[in-house]
């Protein structure tokens, strides 16, 4: 105790002589006197005072004010400089991979440290931290994990979680733990951060907790609605058609292909009343409703193109944030400004893109100056929203949606669709504009439909699966699933429970009773969609853990098979060329990894994605994303050394596509039909289709009785992503619960199916592995 004591107080003083030296260092006092103008720097005696007083605080203030990096870094020195900076530990979560990030390499830089001395950061898979950092900033989602190993955090004396008013699942799940937590550790203090004032809602869930308000400092911002924004830029939007061409050409094209007909054309008639008259006011309340819920997108990139023109040409310098839906819509935009003449010269402009899949390099560039007499435009989903400041936007163009998943719990499926956003986002967007002068915000959406917008969005706990919560919930021991999300701050429905118990049984992660199982305690310590992870633990089981990793990280990071809209049929050819008769898009996946691993070898890599319509990014971050993966298989004892790679995909492929089965399964459909043309249905009878771009969809009929898919999405119509053909024995053996905990039982079992459908492959497989894997989950 005393000695490591007197090691911690040593390292207190060192800290802050290191601070003070910075301080006094012109650099430091540079930057200290940037620090000293942020409002947030006024409320600073308040603030760590209001800490100091209570356990819980709510702290409000505008985007840019100073909370996230002056906050948790007041509290640091304010410890350090009372010699006491090694003995506090502080945690601040963020939504988001990359802001929790970007933040860290920022409080670092303020320090005049590198990253992962005081200051470190902690994402899934990744993160820079050392033995000195006292200061973390990481997801909600990393807090959570370490919540199931360490139930009382012991050792950090200030948790901050950041943008609550956003209402994410994790800090929404974050805060049922937290509040649960706080009597077992009356000296841990929480301290909650929103960027709007709606500090009451969670003030009260804490039982009456202060709220300190920081007052903002914002110049105006004109808000242009699309009425204003067709005015200045003369763009004529003319008749409903045009717009419609848009749709057609480049957006989400499921979106628009399902629209309904005749929803579409009483929408028509008003949007073409609206814009032939440029008179958006006159609605009633129901039709500007229906105008508001209408799905496409009715603005198109030839507007964003026309108002970034205008930009460029009439007005004075500055940055501009463009909000779009996703990274398909961003790539696509960011693709049609290369051919034009202004907005595609690199000597005048600098287009570049901010998302959450985005490479840590390229977001760097986005926070930096650009080039003299050179105007900076950001592509960026709703991330750029709040926590995400860039400091020299001065315009703002809006396109009014965000790419929002929803959950049906009605028919257990999730949805995906860019919607419409809130009011309170809309003005978030507008305000990113008047950070450093007065400001212009592009809303390209007619006034009534901003009036029409829902004034916040839903919590996401109330809008998503909860599969993944639920098994984390189990792992907390915190007793039943209902009883402990019953106090969120709003409950999800109960049927959304319900589908989430009722899959981690069926996928044997929980027993009859609700309780974890073998398996189920290992899908919680892995950072993937617990299906994925039964898949991963399947494959190093079965020996095919090569493929199956490399599915997986497909599959956790996103589909490298590029699209493009205007060579949809070429690049379908040459996805379906990866599929070899397979009849499975994730095996095409594994082709298509290997090759290109090939290729790199080669030193043609570009060539072959180029060639191949695959993305060279998303293959890279799946290779890294396997490394990772292996990594924490590792580390939970799950994979020894060489199981790792000695598995090619040629070795066994009715193992591969066993273990695919298992990991998916529910996730299956029957092939009907398969003569004539076909069809396919789920287990609970739902028709559903192939994703245009599926190996599967390009053939006459499918040699299998049935397709198991990773991701079943309704858009309007009830969508199968990848998907992969199995034999009904591989439904029968893999489909079923197999709780891990009794292998002894199971094999048995299926000892005794693989006699009954004698097929060879399998059986010769798990006579060979029954020894090791009793020995294996033995563990
Ligand atoms: P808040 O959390 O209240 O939205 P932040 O603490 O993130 O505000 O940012 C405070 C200020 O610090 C910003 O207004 C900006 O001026 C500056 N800042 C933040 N991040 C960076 C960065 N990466 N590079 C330069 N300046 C930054
Ligand atoms: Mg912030």
């Amino acid at each position: 105790g005393s000695v490591m004591e007197k090691v911690l107080q040593r390292r207190s003083l060192r800290m802050r002589n290191m601070q003070r030296g910075w301080q006094e260092s012109p650099d430091g006092n540079k930057m200290l006197e940037f620090r000293k103008s942020l409002p947030a720097f006024k409320e600073k005696e308040r603030l760590l005072q209001a800490i100091a007083r209570n356990q819980v605080v709510v702290i409000s203030g505008e985007t840019g004010c100073g909370k996230t990096t002056q906050l948790p870094q007041y509290i640091l020195e304010s410890e350090i400089e009372s010699g006491r900076g090694a003995f506090c530990s502080i945690i601040c979560t963020q939504p988001r991979r990359i802001s929790a990030l970007a933040v860290a390499e920022r409080v670092a830089t303020e320090r005049g440290e590198p990253l992962g001395d005081s200051v470190g950061y902690k994402v899934r898979l990744e993160g820079v931290k050392g033995k000195n950092t006292h200061l973390l900033f990481c997801t909600s989602g990393i807090l959570l994990r370490r919540l199931l190993s360490d139930r009382n955090l012991d050792g950090i004396t200030h948790v901050f979680v950041d943008e609550i008013h956003e209402r994410g699942m994790n800090e929404d799940f974050l805060l049922i733990v937290l509040k649960d937590l706080l009597p077992r550790r009356p000296d841990l203090r929480l301290i909650l951060m929103s960027a709007t004032l709606n500090a009451e809602l969670f003030s009260s869930y804490f039982g009456g907790a202060p709220m300190i308000h920081i007052p903002g400092f914002t110049y105006p911002v004109r808000a242009n609605f699309l009425e204003d924004v067709l005015e200045i830029t003369g763009y004529k939007l003319t008749s409903f058609n045009q717009i419609d061409d848009y749709g057609q050409e480049k957006m989400w094209k499921t979106q628009k292909q399902l629209a309904p007909r005749k929803k579409k054309n009483q929408i028509t008639a008003l949007v073409e009343d609206a814009v032939e008259k440029s008179n958006f006011e006159n609605y009633s309340p129901r039709a500007r409703d229906s105008l508001a819920c209408w799905a496409p997108d009715c603005i198109g990139f030839n507007l964003i193109e026309a108002v970034l023109c205008h930009i460029c040409r009439k007005e004075r310098p500055g940055a501009v944030l463009v909000f779009m839906t996703g990274w398909e819509d961003i790539s696509c935009l960011r693709d049609q400004l290369k051919a034009h003449p202004l907005l595609g010269d690199p000597n005048r402009v600098l287009v570049l893109t901010c998302h959450g899949s985005m490479a840590t390099s390229e977001q760097k560039l986005i926070f930096e100056k650009p080039p003299q007499n050179v105007r900076k435009i950001v592509l960026a989903t709703n991330m750029a929203e709040a926590s995400i400041t860039i400091n020299d936007v001065v315009f703002v163009v809006d396109c009014g949606k965000a790419k929002e998943t929803t959950y049906d719990a009605l028919n257990n499926t999730p949805c995906l669709l860019p919607s419409w956003i809130s009011q309170a986002s809309a003005r978030q967007r507008r305000g990113r504009a008047g950070r450093v002068q007065p400001g212009e915000c592009y809303h390209l959406y007619p006034r009534c439909v901003y009036e029409a917008f829902a004034e916040y969005q839903l919590p996401e706990l109330l809008r998503t699966p909860l599969n993944s919560l639920c098994l984390q919930i189990k792992s907390l021991q915190v007793g039943s699933i209902a009883g402990f999300l019953s106090s969120a701050l709003q409950p999800p429905e109960s049927l959304a429970v319900q589908n989430a118990i009722q899959f981690l049984k069926m996928i044997g992660a929980l027993d009859e009773n609700e309780n974890l199982t073998h398996l189920g305690k290992f899908l919680a310590i892995l950072p993937v969609d617990p299906k994925l992870g039964k898949m991963l633990i399947m494959g190093t089981i079965f020996r095919c853990f090569d493929p199956v990793l490399t599915i997986v990280a497909g599959l956790s990071v996103r589909d490298p098979f590029l699209l493009p809209q205007d060579k949809k049929d070429l690049a379908g050819t040459a996805k379906s060329r990866f599929s070899a008769k397979d009849y499975s898009d994730h095996m095409a996946l594994v082709r298509a990894y290997e090759g290109w691993k090939d290729a790199e070898r080669e030193g043609s890599a570009y060539e072959y994605c180029w060639r191949n319509f695959l993305s060279a990014q998303t293959l890279q971050a799946i290779h890294s994303l396997r490394k990772q993966f292996i990594f924490i298989l590792k580390d939970a004892g799950l994979l020894d050394a060489d199981t790792a790679t000695n598995n090619k995909l040629s070795y066994n492929q009715s193992l591969v596509r066993a273990v695919i089965c298992s990991g998916l399964y529910p996730g299956i459909s029957s092939v009907v039909n398969r003569e004539t043309s076909m069809s396919f249905k789920t287990m609970d009878d739902g028709q559903v289709f192939l994703y245009t771009n599926s190996v599967n969809a390009r053939y006459q009929t499918i040699p299998y009785p049935w397709l198991v898919f990773s991701e079943k999405v309704k858009v309007n119509t009830v969508f199968i992503r990848d998907s992969t053909g199995v034999s009904d024995s591989i439904v029968i053996l893999f489909g079923s619960t197999l709780d891990c905990g009794d292998v002894a039982g199971h094999l048995k079992m299926l000892g005794g199916y693989i006699e009954f459908f004698m097929d060879p492959s399998l059986a010769d497989c798990y006579i060979k592995l029954k020894e090791e894997l009793d020995i294996l989950l033995q563990k």
